[in-house]
Order: C-alpha cells, then structure tokens, then sequence
C-alpha cells in the first residue's frame, strides 16, 4: 500500500521552518530547492548527478511534456520518473503559466486556454480537467492546480477578476483530481500585491482544502523588494501544518529571503541556466568565468565547494571549455551551481534547526559583501 503524503515540521527560528515532505518515493528536506527538467531532463546534467547534489526532488514542465514527447507516450513508458531515470520525487506545475508566456495564439476563457504549440503549432485544450490528467499521465508525486498567474503589473480589478478565476479552477482542479493516496495537489494563491486579495484567495484555498500551498504570481518582474513585502504577510495566511511553496524563484538571496519568510519550496532555472551561460554562484556572489581574468588562474572556483567542477578543475580550465563552446562547459558549471544552490539549503535547514538563521543569514550577506576572489 502506498505511503501517504504527510509534511513534517520539525522546527522553526522565527518565521523559517525546518521540516520534511514524505512521499512513497522519498523524503524531501525542507526548505528545499527543486531543479528545473523542464523537457524530462536537468540540461547539461545526468539525473544521478542531479541526486548528489542533494536533490530530493525535480521539476517537470506539464506544458512542454505535453506537446513533446506527450503524456500518452510517458504514460506508456511507464511514467515521467522510469521514462527520465529519475526514481526520487518529482512535482508538476500545471501548464497554466507557460501556456501563457510560450503558446501561439492563445484563448482563455471561464473553460480553460486554448492554444497552438509552439513546438509545431498544433492545437490544444488546457483547463483545469486536462491539467490534472496530463500530470496523472506523468505520473508526478506532486500535482500543481491549474490557475492563471496574474500578471504585474495589474490594478486592483484586474488582479481580482484573475484570482477568482483561479480560485473557481482550484476547486475544479481538486474535484478532477480526486483521491490519489501517496500522490499529493497542491493550491496556488494569487492575489498580486494586493494584502486583502491574498488573504481571500487563501481562505477560498484552505475551504477546498489542499496537500499543499503554493505563494503564486510573484517572480514575474515585481522585484524583490516588492516580492519580500507579500511574503512579509502571504505565507502566513496559509495553513502552518501544510509545506509552502514559492514558485519560480530564485536568486541566492532572493531563496534566503524567501525561507526567512516562511517558504519551504522553491524551484527556478536560474543555477542550470546561468551555468550554460558562464554564470558561476559561490558563497563570494556571482563568477563570470568568460572574464579574461580566469584565463590564467588555476585557483578553483570556490575553495570550500565539494563539487566536481572545483574539486578537478581550475578556473583557467572552466574559461578555456566555456570559451570554446566545449559541452562540458555547461555540465561543470551547472553541476557547481546546483551544488551551490543545494549547499545553501542544508546550510539554512542546519541553521533553522540550531535556531541560528539570523547568524546564517548575516554570514551569507557578509559573504556576498566581500566579492569574489582578488585577481592573481
Ligand atoms: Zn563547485
């Protein structure tokens, strides 16, 4: 029989929780951070790599599975996890945001989006019913509910008609996903900006009743000053006994922020992206190994990092492979930053379980004062 899908709390300093999600696939240590397998894969990373960095879960993209290769064909491959060799959790989102950043043509209406591919321009139906049997198809541990995420900047009225939108599809997400024991459906609260908008979403969310809650419409060009000010109050309207997840972010220190705030999930393509693109993070802020100053240094990245990329390899070699377009270019620098990103979760579960995030917060902004290295 499968294991249920239960959130542990296992401490708290101040508003950051410690805890841990079981599932029938594993247990996932929060906060967490989730790499982005947008198209079944972490570019640039084999899965077994992806699990020691400390990964205990992955995200899938339901938009881009969708069109290619299709839910049916993963379905009878035997699922998102043995089609990817990825055995660990994986969580969904539900299509509704990319449909709207990448589809053609797209329809919304109170049924749902209709779109054309951007892959092949086909035609397709998302709502609230095919979101929930795409991701059953993929067989992904945690499901997202389908909801429109409200764009920014939206006044009042706009951000309102959108979150109510989104609350009549989290109750035709759940009455569609119905009972999947082991497999969990998480509620997203919109609300943009807006203090009242949010805790009414919340509330709409918690009457449902849902495994999980998601902080929705937030990373989408507000900035982080903005964002912070929402998470000062929204993760708090959410049940405390249930994990929260912030989706899409983030920087390093847009994660700290967050879990200072009460956030215990997070996924972004930030660390996997910024490594195809030369972009280093370490405990000293942000390395670009194209700089002509690594040509010569055979320091490694990050001294204190454990990763393959800084443990074999010099910064004179990472800017010699990035330089000539060498794949393993991208594999070592997204191994590395992916490392890094999982360091910082441990380093901040550690912290809140000692009641020592403040300490742990001031030493990675002091870190990141300091700048990288000097040159040689
Ligand atoms: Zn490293």
């Amino acid at each position: 029989m499968a294991r249920p899908f239960r959130f542990q709390l296992e401490a708290t300093d101040g508003a950051a929780r410690r805890g841990a999600i079981e599932t029938p696939r594993g247990t996932i240590r929060t906060p967490a951070f989730m790499p982005v397998g947008t198209a079944a894969t972490v570019k640039a990373m084999l899965p077994e790599s992806v699990a020691a960095t400390g990964a205990d879960i992955l995200l899938g993209n339901t938009y881009h599975l969708m069109l290619r290769p299709g839910a049916e064909r993963i379905a009878r491959m035997g699922g998102l996890h043995s089609f990817m060799n990825w055995d660990r959790p994986i969580l969904t989102d539900s299509g509704g945001f990319q449909v709207m950043s990448l589809a053609e043509l797209r329809k919304l209406t109170e049924e749902g989006v209709r779109f054309r591919s951007h892959v092949d321009g086909s035609r397709h139906m998302l709502s609230p019913e095919s979101s929930m049997e795409i991701q059953r198809l993929l067989g992904s541990d945690i499901v997202m509910a389908f909801d429109e995420c409200t764009p920014y900047p939206a006044d009042a009225a706009t951000a309102r008609s959108s979150m109510e939108l989104s609350m009549r599809w989290a109750a035709r997400s759940r009455a569609a996903f119905g009972d999947r024991p082991g497999h969990a459906l998480f509620g997203i609260q919109q609300g943009s900006v807006f203090r009242d908008q949010r805790a009414e979403s919340a509330e709409r969310l918690i009457e449902i009743g849902f495994d999980g809650y998601a902080v929705g419409g937030l990373a989408v060009g507000e900035g982080q000053e903005r964002m912070f000010e929402v998470l000062d109050y929204a993760p708090a309207m959410l049940p405390a006994d249930r994990p929260r997840y912030l989706m899409g972010v983030g920087k390093p220190d847009d994660i700290v922020g967050a879990v200072a705030r009460g956030i215990d999930m997070m996924d972004c393509v930030l660390p996997t992206r910024s490594g195809r693109t030369g972009q280093a993070f370490t405990r000293r802020g942000v390395v670009n190994i194209k700089n002509a100053r690594h040509a010569d240094d055979p320091r490694p990245l990050d001294e204190a990092c454990a990763c393959p990329a800084c443990r074999a390899y010099s910064r004179a070699y990472l800017h010699h492979v990035f330089r000539a377009g060498e794949i393993i270019a991208s594999m070592l620098m997204t191994w590395h930053n992916l490392h890094y990103y999982q360091d910082l979760m441990a380093g901040m579960r550690a912290a809140i379980s000692k009641g020592r995030f403040a300490e742990f917060e001031a030493a990675f902004h002091a870190g990141r004062a300091e700048g990288d290295i000097p040159p040689l």
